[in-house]
């Protein structure tokens, strides 16, 4: 029995975090939450050539983006070790991998092998010649004695160490908490690697090695490690240790139901956090895809996942990543937020893109009221905050029809004369209105010839967000101005 629930996040640093990764680490989070246990993050680094540094600090950021935050592994801010059961990092384990093998080893559950690739390979055609195409590989070292293999070692020869399986001739069957009961005839594999003949160990064995000794009492993992599973149970039984609960959650696909991939947009968090997703309906969405709320609802915060996750609500099904809906929901989070807290995530966006806008909180949030309702993913607030900004202000080139109107230079000189009329900073819809008004009978325009010149002496094109809706927003001063170089346009 465990004491505790622990369960862990292992993602190997060889590229971003995918949102199917991310699926994964929630699910463990959620799971030791709300069992009042631990959520451990391991770094599974073992492959040099592929592994970097940037990658292992990009999917640290992409969790604290997440706020997915883990109870032990490497800190999230100087990535030292936290937590009793370190190092988290699977490279700065090696010591004891050995160790485990050398233990296996010396009971007769693993060996020394002295194949060569060159003689692997010979083996192999020999096989295929001998119509043997799916055999497996016919170690001549599984019965060396140790001393002999020593002698070996010593002298110099390069050996892998090899797990043994002949003497394990029978089903492996495994109690999915997900899948229920998956059977493995354990003729599935042959006598696989522990450690490569430069001593790295491999994937499979380190998983093992590291659950029992971090004291993981659940594996909750992507199906696509399913068939690594049957290795894995041999192991814990060469070693006499008690297998955790295993959890396989099914894959994520695309619309076409293949496995998702980059062809179709984004699959990377900090893609979508670039595209201006909120981590909240990231999180929200991955969650259904092979989970579902004991009420079927669907806008979901992280407390209330906490509070109804259950693994017996997990879905063996492949789950279909719906974009659509994804902006949909992002739509609905994104609306939920209070107007200071939404302001806070939309500026840098701004800024970022060159759209300067009054910081003033009244002004922020009176126009947050008015394009909240636009906005599904935080960056369509470029486009609807632009005409406000007047660093960003120009006479956009479709403009030059409407401004050669015979009637347009004397419509914009009755707005202009109208705005330096009204006697205040901001006005109000009606304001605008009313002079709307005075400019069609002064200049004596109508329908576009009144409505198009303003809307560019506006917001500098003849299409866009209407114009009722951005004057309140606008200081009259800053309207002036733009009529100002408008006019200056039309000579
Ligand atoms: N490092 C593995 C991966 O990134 C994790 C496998 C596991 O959870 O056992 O897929």
């Amino acid at each position: 029995m465990f004491e505790k629930v622990r369960v862990r996040f292992a993602p190997s640093p060889t590229g971003y975090l995918h949102v199917g990764g991310a699926r994964t680490a929630l699910y463990n989070y959620l799971f030791a939450r709300q069992k009042k246990g631990e959520f451990i993050l391991r770094i599974e680094d073992t492959d040099e050539e592929r592994s970097t540094e940037e990658s292992l600090r990009g999917m640290i950021e992409d969790l604290k983006w997440l706020g997915l935050p883990w109870n032990e592994g490497p800190h999230p801010e100087t990535l030292k070790d936290v937590g009793p059961f370190g190092p988290y990092r699977q490279s700065q384990r090696q010591h004891i991998y050995k160790q485990v093998a050398e233990e296996l080893i010396s009971q007769g559950k693993a060996y020394y092998c002295f194949m060569t690739d060159e003689e692997i390979e010979a083996q192999k055609e020999k096989q295929k010649a001998e119509g043997r195409p799916h055999a497996h590989l016919e170690s001549p070292f599984a019965d060396l004695s140790l001393v002999e293999a020593q002698k070996r070692k010593t002298a110099g020869d390069k050996a892998t160490v090899r797990f043994k399986t002949k003497n394990l001739k029978k089903d492996y069957v495994l109690k999915d908490l997900i899948r229920g009961e998956v059977k493995f005839p354990s003729d599935m594999v042959g006598d696989f690697v522990l450690l490569r003949s430069d001593g790295m160990p491999v994937y499979n064995f380190c998983c093992v090695v590291d659950d029992h000794l971090m004291k993981m009492s659940h594996v909750l993992r992507a199906e696509e490690h399913l068939p690594n599973t049957l290795r894995q149970m041999m192991i814990y039984e060469g070693m006499g240790w008690q297998l955790p609960h295993f959890g396989h959650v099914s894959l994520v696909l695309d619309e076409d139901r293949q496995k998702l991939s980059k062809r179709r947009g984004a699959v990377a968090c900090g893609q979508f956090k670039d595209e201006g997703y909120l981590p909240e309906a990231i999180l929200n969405f991955v969650a259904l895809l092979g989970w579902s709320h004991p009420e079927e609802k669907e806008i979901i915060s992280l407390e209330e996942m906490i509070k109804t996750f259950s693994v017996e609500r997990l879905n063996p099904s492949g789950a279909v990543f719906d974009r659509v809906k994804l902006k949909w929901m992002n739509a609905q989070h994104l609306r939920q937020k209070p107007n200071a807290e939404l302001w806070a995530l939309v500026n840098p966006f701004l800024v970022k893109s060159g759209v300067l806008v009054n910081q003033e909180a009244k002004w922020t949030s009176q126009a947050l009221d008015v394009f909240k309702p636009k906005m599904e993913v935080l960056t369509d607030a470029i486009e609807l905050f632009r005409p406000l900004s007047d660093e960003a202000f120009q006479v956009f080139p479709e403009s030059k029809e409407v401004l050669s109107q015979p009637t347009a230079k004397g419509a914009l000189t009755a707005w202009k004369s109208g705005l330096e009329g009204i006697g205040k900073d901001i006005m109000t819809e009606e304001d605008f209105l009313k002079i709307q008004d005075s400019v069609a009978a002064g200049a004596q325009v109508k329908g576009k010839n009144l409505f198009q010149p303003i809307r560019v002496a506006v917001i500098g094109k003849p299409q866009g967000t209407e114009v009722k809706i951005l004057v309140p927003l606008l200081k009259v001063s800053s309207l002036i101005s733009r009529a100002e170089k408008v006019l200056k346009e039309i000579g």
